[in-house]
C-alpha cells in the first residue's frame, strides 16, 4: 500500500466533497432567499413555493450526504497517519487495491462490508 498515493487520493476526494457541499449550500441559500421574497410579496404563488421547498430539501440531502462522506474521508486520513489505512477494521486483513481505488474511505474488506450491511438491515431478510 502506497500511503502517499492514498493520502493524495483522499485529499482530492475531500476537495471534491467540499466543493459539492459548498455549491449545495449556496443553492440552498438562494432558494431560501427566493422563498422569503415570495412570502413577503403580496401576490403569492403556492405552486412555485412548493417547488422551491422541494429543491431546498434535495439540496439538504446532498449537503447531508457530503457531510457524512467527509467524516469518512477524515477518518481514513487519520488511519493513513496511524498506519492502519487499507486494513479491514473487523478482520485486519488488507483491503484490495481495486476496492480502495473505488472507495478510498473504505473501512472494511468486501466480506465484512457485506456482514456489516446485513447486520444494519436488522434481520428483515
Ligand atoms: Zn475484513
Amino acid at each position: 500500500m502506497d500511503t502517499e498515493q492514498a493520502r493524495q487520493r483522499l485529499l482530492a476526494e475531500r476537495d471534491r466533497l467540499e466543493e459539492v457541499r459548498q455549491a449545495a449550500e449556496r443553492l440552498s441559500a438562494g432558494a431560501r432567499e427566493a422563498a422569503e421574497r415570495e412570502l413577503s410579496s403580496a401576490d403569492q404563488h403556492p405552486a412555485e413555493l412548493a417547488t422551491e421547498t422541494i429543491e431546498r430539501e434535495l439540496d439538504q440531502s446532498v449537503v447531508q450526504h457530503a457531510r457524512v462522506e467527509l467524516v469518512e474521508i477524515e477518518a481514513a486520513l487519520a488511519r493513513v497517519d496511524s498506519g492502519t489505512y487499507g486494513q479491514c477494521e473487523v478482520c485486519s486483513q488488507p483491503i484490495s487495491e481495486g476496492r480502495l481505488e473505488a472507495l478510498p474511505a473504505a473501512r472494511y474488506c468486501v466480506e465484512d462490508q457485506a456482514k456489516v450491511a446485513k447486520a444494519g438491515r436488522n434481520g428483515s431478510r
